[in-house]
């Protein structure tokens, strides 16, 4: 079989064939993406270790194994790779070394070169601009900032824009809003003149993420754009459904999304965000934002309403498994459950009412099993399924109506 050769060809040296369900299959990173990974692996009959220092991780308590260490260390990973015969990362932040420290041995999906890509949004701006190109889609007008003097360089029509850390941001963490030169310099001194990017504040009119699965042998496949609705920088609903998005801008994303995994020979699933900005055409334009080298929280209703979802494809692709062709058989709306919804207006906290939301018609709901509940922490979510658009809607609103759910309104 092609696969098998192809692990080869990438110089993983101890695969020879695809690595069937019996197997150990190992995640560094015990949070939700990895639990959910973790589910679809035993779903198929692996075995699963989990590398998190966290004795809690919502990944750890589902796993038959969990390695407590951190991620660089050295005892860790060489029981990882006792155990695994194959890794994959649920999170961009693990330490590139220690991805490269066990691809020695054994098959890594995606490899270190690729999640140090993801790691850097300047590294990532470059991959953008050779790659989606070629589908017509550029980055946002930014600036990159490592010294005073580009900061003093900046060109004046990047104003107002956003200025984010290179390195470690998430959910809107380590971004600033400027309006001209003086915010600007103040925000990058309070980011302790870390490198930065400065990006042009653009018109947005919406969002969207695709999400590709490419296998060793270059095989690849995509779902279908879903667009996202943030809320404070937090994603907070994502509509899968026709209509969505133009049927134009949605090809050209599924496009660029592939020509981004094509480019590094990405191997495993990646999520690619876009913008739809304001161009004054009747759809907009796309703009590509950042990457994520894992699956992601905007592909979450893969689970509900594909026949293939974003963690089963995680797993096929890293164990060199055929990568179906995911159809969707369901409109779905999902639905963000962040630790707010388990406080009410008062601050006080309450138990959300989960009977009335599982009464609901094709609701799905997904909590990680996380001990506490803090504001903005990511604790779940609820998927909404119908037979039509229309359904999926009226029950995505019941549902926001009973836990008290911001964002919502984008759906409309
Ligand atoms: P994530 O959790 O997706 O990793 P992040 O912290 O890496 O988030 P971004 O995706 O860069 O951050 O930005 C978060 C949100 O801020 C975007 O989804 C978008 O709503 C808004 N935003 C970011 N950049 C711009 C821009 N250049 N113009 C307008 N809005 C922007
Ligand atoms: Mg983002």
């Amino acid at each position: 079989m092609s696969a098998s050769s192809s692990l080869l060809d990438k110089g993983s040296a101890s695969v020879s064939a695809v690595i069937l369900p019996g197997a150990t299959l190992g995640v560094m990173g015990g949070g939700q993406l990895g639990r959910m990974f973790v589910h679809a692996a035993q779903r198929l009959g692996y075995f699963t270790a989990v590398l998190d220092p966290d004795p809690f991780s919502p990944a750890g308590r589902v796993s038959h194994h969990h390695i407590h260490f951190g991620y660089s260390d050295a005892q860790g990973l060489a029981q990882l790779a006792l155990l695994c015969a194959a890794v994959t990362t649920e999170f961009e932040n693990v330490p590139a070394s220690a991805l490269q420290t066990l691809a020695a041995t054994l098959p890594v999906a995606p490899g270190a070169a690729a999640v140090a890509i993801a790691q850097d949004r300047i590294q990532e701006k470059s991959h953008f601009t050779a790659s989606a190109g070629v589908a017509g889609v550029t980055c946002a007008p930014h600036a990159v900032i490592k010294t005073r003097e580009q900061l003093h360089a900046v060109p004046a029509d990047l104003l107002p824009g956003i200025l984010k850390t290179a390195r470690m941001g998430y959910d809107g963490k380590g971004q600033v809003r400027v309006r001209n030169a003086a915010e600007l310099a103040k925000a990058w001194s309070e980011l302790e003149c870390v490198p930065c990017v400065l990006e042009k504040l653009l018109p947005l009119k919406a969002e969207c993420s695709v999400i590709v699965a490419r296998g060793w042998d270059g095989e690849t496949v995509s779902f279908a754009p879903q667009r996202n609705v943030h809320v404070d920088g937090i994603l907070a609903v994502t509509e899968a459904f026709d209509g969505a998005l133009s049927p134009a801008l949605a090809e050209r994303a599924q496009a660029a999304a592939c020509a981004i995994a094509q480019h590094i020979e990405y191997v495993g699933v990646l999520c690619v965000e876009f913008f739809v900005i304001d161009d004054g055409s009747e759809h907009g334009a796309l703009v590509v934002n950042e990457m994520a080298p894992r699956p992601h929280n905007s592909g979450h209703y893969t689970i509900d309403a594909c026949d293939v979802s974003q963690f089963d494809l995680q797993v096929h692709a890293m164990t060199g498994l055929p990568l179906p062709k995911p159809r969707q058989h369901s409109p779905a709306i999902m639905l963000n459950l962040l630790g707010d919804v388990w406080f009410d207006a008062a601050g006080n906290s309450r138990t959300p009412d989960w009977a009335a939301v599982l009464a609901l018609p094709g609701s799905h709901l997904h909590l990680y099993g996380k001990t506490e509940a803090r504001r903005g922490r990511k604790m779940g979510h609820l998927t909404l399924t119908g037979v039509d658009v229309a359904s999926v809607k009226a029950t995505a609103r019941q549902a926001a109506e009973i836990l008290d759910l911001p964002g919502f309104e984008g759906a409309e």
